[in-house]
């Protein structure tokens, strides 16, 4: 992914960057750890602490902090929960996102709170993150300090970012269906953007908080997405006009239109839709009188090479239909887009049943491995998210394997099959059906799941007691980062 990006990087213009440094393909230098400790762990220097290292890529940074933290674990004499899960947060990678988004979607700007309709200048394609899919506050923290907007589902994501010193103008409470008290209550605090999709809303709002400024939040075609939200919100453009008379009738201020095309998605039609939809509720409200200054064209975003066409069809129907001499200020609202890529998640084995161990002459040894992480914990991802997580060896027979052949599943002669599962007493708690790997793995053994930082720790629970509280070794890769962060 970097390799598209690190040669044009250069040539654009990003004066809140005047001083920072953009290496996307080189090697690193001078980057850091920080371990954020959930848990007031008893440390017996064995954790990854704080450490410099140099002239290390991302993936050697990440492993290298991988590696110090397991190989100081003996799981036979650590206390309960040393051995917990935990992730390597390489914030490096978030920011590189950040100048890939840029770079994509060429009217992506670096945007420092300008949301508020007195402000003249628009012509900005703002990425306002989601909270709801990763709330770690190093994560809000750089975004925060990238200029990013956030888009917040409920009071306590507003607070939270609030609590970071953001501008309440910078966020958008993005929940068609809102709870009137924290309509109340975020209010009071400075938040005025809001999305509404149906006239109770519109009726709620207008007692709650008739200052808002509204985003109608219409219908889309989420059927090639992970996770279909059409479902449950979205308006009808059969129902759009009436939506409009209403809020008109009421009083109320609608600046702009929302939409989502579902998260996870993958055809980049549904974009194009949407924008014209989008175009055609801009031009029913003018008949209300409604000027309707933003688009707000939300998530959807995967992490991975799909991006680049995704956001190039969006581009395409941006220009055809709100191009920069309209101007329409437009924002998006990406999640799983940020944070999926710039986490990985280390688990430790806690228990293996044997069902072949291969001596005998009735096929290949086969193993139950159970680990101390599962579906109710960072794995919500494949009940909630529709993922599937792919496991790779961190560490087997004293030997750490990150990033090596042996860390992979091979599935060739010699190999040794194993299903993996959580924790819990719970049947359906299982990670992997069947994966094949090199090694023989055992209690004690490490493994590692990449692409973990997306809608993963915000929906864990804690049921049987496990935690749902793990430690994040942070790491950064990029110096333009760290410098944002203040990491010396
Ligand atoms: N905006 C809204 C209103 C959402 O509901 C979501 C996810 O559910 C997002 C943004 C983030 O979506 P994604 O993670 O697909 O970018």
């Amino acid at each position: 992914m970097p390799t598209l990006i690190t040669d044009r990087i250069a040539s654009l213009d990003y004066p809140d960057y005047a001083n920072s440094h953009v290496f996307l393909k080189k090697p690193v230098h001078n980057v850091f750890f920080k371990q954020h400790d959930h848990h007031q762990h008893n440390n017996h220097g064995h954790h990854g602490g704080s450490g410099k290292a140099t002239d290390l890529s991302a993936k050697e940074l990440i492993g290298h902090a991988l590696r110090q933290r397991v190989e100081n674990i003996d799981h036979e004499f650590c206390d309960p929960g040393e051995e917990d899960t935990f992730y390597v947060a390489d914030l490096g990678e978030v920011y590189r996102q950040h100048l890939r988004w840029k770079l994509n979607l060429p009217r992506v700007r670096p945007f420092y709170g300008i949301l508020s309709s007195s402000i003249e200048d628009r012509r900005r394609l703002i990425p306002h993150t989601a909270v709801k899919c990763n709330p770690d506050p190093k994560l809000l923290h750089l975004l925060s300090a990238l200029g990013t907007g956030f888009d917040c589902a409920s009071k306590n994501e507003v607070e939270q970012v609030l609590r970071m010193g953001v501008d309440p103008s910078r966020i958008i409470y993005a929940q068609p269906c809102k709870t009137y008290s924290y309509v109340r209550s975020v209010t009071k605090q400075g938040v005025r953007q809001m999305t509404f999709d149906n006239p109770d809303e519109l009726r709620k709002i207008a007692r709650a908080f008739p200052e808002a400024e509204l985003y109608l939040r219409i219908l889309t075609d989420d059927s090639s997405s992970l996770c279909r939200l059409s479902l449950k919100f979205g308006a009808s453009l059969d129902s759009t006009d009436g939506l409009l008379a209403l809020a008109r009738e009421l009083g109320l201020n609608v600046v702009g239109v929302s939409f989502h095309v579902g998260s996870g998605a993958s055809d980049p039609r549904a974009f194009l839709k949407a924008v014209q939809d989008a175009h055609w509720v801009f031009q029913q409200a003018a008949t209300h009188g409604f000027v309707l200054r933003t688009l707000d064209v939300g998530g959807g975003f995967c992490s991975d090479s799909t991006f680049e066409e995704m956001a190039g069809v969006l581009c395409g129907a941006l220009d055809d239909y709100f191009p920069a001499h309209s101007g329409v200020n437009i924002i998006g609202e990406p999640g799983r887009y940020y944070a999926s890529s710039a986490f990985t998640l280390a688990c430790n084995i806690i228990a293996r049943r044997t069902i072949n161990d291969g001596s005998s002459t009735s096929g290949d040894a086969n193993y139950m491995v159970y680990v101390n992480d599962g579906l109710y914990g960072n794995f919500s991802s494949i009940m909630y998210d529709h993922q599937h997580p792919e496991a790779k060896v961190l560490r087997a027979g004293g030997r750490t394997l990150y990033n090596t052949p042996g860390a992979i599943a091979y599935d060739g002669p010699g190999s040794i099959e194993y299903s993996i599962w959580g924790p819990t007493c719970d049947g359906i708690d299982r990670i992997t059906e069947s994966i094949r790997f090199r090694t023989t793995l055992d209690v004690g053994d490490w493994l590692y799941f990449e692409d973990m930082g997306a809608y993963t720790k915000c929906s864990a629970t804690t049921f049987n007691g496990f935690s749902n509280e793990h430690d994040v070794v942070y790491v950064c890769s990029e110096p333009g980062a760290m410098s944002l962060l203040e990491w010396d």
